[in-house]
């Protein structure tokens, strides 16, 4: 708990005696940001102390909201997070003040208006947010106003894991592991603000308080709702505390918790899915973390071989490494993400993220993120490598972006991580393996059920082609009444072709950055160090399966896919060759169904094959230069100038820069 008092350092006037003065009444201001709930709230309920007035706010832009760039399905269960917490707020005869504009220009206002003597608020662990913080927390103490903050939204104070490791953040998972290990364990939750703790506080409430602070509607932060379906999430601490309850009344599933399994049913949203509301704070993770902890006690499985508490250090650790790396979702000025010449491909990542690549696996999966809003954690690894290294080449910091707009659980620390780590970015290193979105579909969804849910335009088709309609013949395609590449698209990528030279292309990168990390076990450049580095990881790899893992990483997620079934399109990394070939993109605009039929035709005699990329020369491709418009065979082989610019990333970056990334790559967490 952090308190600043506001008030002036000791003075050498001699000071009346404080019991002859009147008592100074406490004023309170809660603000909410995240933390949106009322048990394990340290903050406001040491604020609560001794206060006689209390206001919970909240701020809102409306200017702002309706061009933000997040989605209307995350706006919606925000406002409803908002009204459930009006709700059990007016249940302690108080309201929730929902201000119209920006905190820097409302607080010193409502604080005046108020008389407040006391902010209380949860510390916001992402480094913008402390600037933030910090300057809100600074103007209060010209206005003599006292500060309670305190940790709430992660497990542990950040800072002291990182005083642990001598100023750095860890930056593998078994690091962070062992650091935490010595530590105490986290503070169990507070109990819910209640009648007791409130006591005499009032909330001065005018008449007209709807009006002026009610929670806003979608409407009126400038969204059309025309057409908005149902919510499938409800936002709010009350759902939150009553999924959680679900989540635990399930023992033999928490007990058994392992790596992340896919079954249809798995892929849709569930009654016990936790995210969103970790996200906004309606849950609380300490919560969360004991109540397992108890579960566990209970059932007498004190060390589950993979457990739900490795879940929420996963969340703890990408919290960890992003709080003071204000570049953490960047690639540019980011010390731990490796530098990779992405193309730039406007048309191309519309596909990916309007469900238009012809992937009918890739497309369900981006239908039912933009419908819905959440997505199974296998779903978003799918996606996210057919978007970077798998497929299309394209920027993590692309995709990250579309999933913060339309994620419900997009968190700024976790899905930064999760892209770095699924681009191969940072953290892993092991661009040979890598997800094949007709295989692992079949995998997760072998009767179709879940394509056939989110496009429609495929439910006819039988199962034996849902994951690849076009090589269905005509005759097939028109008893489904789905000609591919007019009702639904053909495939925008040779999927085979694609990943087999991206694959070389990162081998190139890793070359390059491996040229500049001289240390004993490596001292040539160029190939031996990229081998070190892939032999180095593949050791850790080995060694780390073979102890007791506490909860699945995503390498282990990509190694058990593997492992389970022929999903990946894996080479070993010694084959590798450099990229060669052209990759060919349909052309977007196939309309004429009977020419299509005949190029379909066409390429099903050339392919007597069941592999999902179809490769013919009659169909017009086009290709991405390096300005990123579509060119007619290009090569997909990096130019000399991308080299160049590469290289000249790469020298510019100090040797500390290339040191922590190399370090980092090198002692990937394999678990
Ligand atoms: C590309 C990509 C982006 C992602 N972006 C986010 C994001 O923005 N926010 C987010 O919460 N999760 C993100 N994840 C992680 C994961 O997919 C979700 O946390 C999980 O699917 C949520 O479902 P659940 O609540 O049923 O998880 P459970 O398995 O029940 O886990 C419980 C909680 O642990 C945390 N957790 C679980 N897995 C992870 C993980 N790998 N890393 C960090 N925390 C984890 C979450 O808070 C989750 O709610 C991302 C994964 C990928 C591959």
């Amino acid at each position: 708990m952090t308190m600043t008092t506001g008030q002036p350092g000791p003075a050498s006037v001699e000071m009346p005696d404080p019991n002859q003065l009147p008592k100074k009444e406490k004023h309170i201001v809660h603000w909410f940001r995240k933390g949106l709930r009322l048990h394990d709230n340290p903050a406001l309920r040491e604020g609560l102390k001794n206060a006689t007035t209390f206001r919970a706010v909240f701020f809102v832009d409306p200017w702002f909201a309706g061009s933000s760039n997040v989605g209307i399905n995350k706006w919606r269960f925000l406002l409803q997070c908002l009204e459930d917490l009006d709700q059990n707020l007016r249940r302690l005869n108080s309201r929730l003040f929902v201000i119209r504009g920006q905190p820097a220009e409302k607080l010193p206002m409502l604080f005046k208006k108020w008389n407040t003597t006391c902010l209380t608020f949860e510390e916001d662990p992402e480094p913008f947010s402390k600037v933030r913080d910090n300057n809100i927390t600074e103007m209060c103490k010209e206005l003599n106003i006292e500060v309670i903050s305190a940790v709430s939204h992660t497990l542990y104070k950040l800072e002291k894991i990182i005083e642990k490791n001598n100023g750095k953040a860890p930056l593998t998972y078994h690091q962070f592991q062992a650091i935490i290990a010595s530590m105490e364990p986290p503070p169990p939750a507070e109990a819910t603000i209640a009648e007791d703790i409130i006591g005499n506080t009032r909330t001065p409430i005018d008449d007209d308080h709807d009006d002026r602070y009610g929670v806003p509607t979608l409407e009126e932060l400038g969204f059309d709702t025309e057409g908005l379906k149902p919510p499938i999430w409800i936002g709010g601490e009350t759902e939150a505390l009553a999924r959680l309850e679900r989540h635990l009344e399930r023992k033999a599933w928490v007990a058994s918790f392992g790596r992340p399994k896919m079954s249809p049913q798995s892929l849709l949203a569930s009654q016990t899915g936790l995210s969103p509301y970790l996200r906004f704070g309606c849950l609380s993770t300490r919560l969360f973390y004991y109540q397992l902890t108890d579960l566990y006690k209970k059932i007498k499985k004190t060390c589950p071989p993979l457990s739900l508490h490795g879940q929420l250090l996963w969340r703890e650790f990408f919290y960890c490494c992003a709080t003071k790396n204000p570049n953490f979702d960047k690639m540019s000025g980011n010390p731990i993400c490796v530098q990779i010449p992405w193309d730039k491909n406007p048309e191309a990542l519309a596909k990916w993220a309007n469900g238009q690549t012809g992937y009918p696996w890739i497309d369900a999966i981006m239908s039912q993120l933009r419908e819905e809003g959440w997505i199974h954690h296998l779903a978003r690894h799918a996606v996210a490598c057919f978007l970077t290294r798998g497929n299309l080449w394209i920027s993590w910091e692309e995709g990250m972006k579309v999933f913060e707009e339309l994620l419900l659980d997009a968190d700024w620390s976790v899905n930064a991580g999760m892209w770095l780590w699924l681009s191969c970015s940072s953290f892993f290193q092991q661009f040979f393996h890598c997800y094949c979105p007709v295989k692992f579909g079949r995998k997760a969804d072998p009767n179709g059920d879940y394509i056939r849910k989110y496009i429609p335009a495929l439910k006819n088709f039988p199962t034996k082609y849902i994951h690849e309609p076009w090589v269905a013949s005509e005759a097939i395609q028109r008893t489904a009444k789905c000609i591919i590449g007019k009702d639904y698209p053909l495939p925008m990528i040779n999927h085979v072709i694609a990943s087999r030279n991206n694959m070389g292309r990162m081998k190139q990168v890793y070359q390059q950055l491996a040229k500049y990390r001289q240390t004993p076990n490596n001292p040539e450049f160029g190939g031996s160090a990229i081998s070190n580095i892939l032999a180095k990881a593949q050791a850790s790899a080995k060694a780390f399966t073979e102890q007791q893992s506490s909860s699945p990483s995503p390498t282990t997620i990509l190694k058990t896919v593997n492992n389970s079934g022929n999903y990946m399109c894996s080479q070993r990394s010694d084959h590798i060759e450099m990229p060669p070939q052209t990759v060919l993109y349909h052309e977007p605009s196939l309309n004429a169904s009977s020419s299509v039929l005949q190029q379909q035709n066409m390429m099903k005699h050339r392919n007597n094959t069941n592999d999902m990329c179809h490769q013919q020369e009659n169909i017009n491709e086009f290709q991405y230069d390096e300005d990123g418009t579509s060119q007619h065979h290009n090569s997909y082989n990096y130019s000399q100038k991308q080299m160049t610019a590469l290289n000249e990333t790469q020298q510019q970056e100090d040797q500390h820069t290339i040191e922590l990334r190399m370090n980092n790559l090198g002692n990937e967490d394999t678990g």
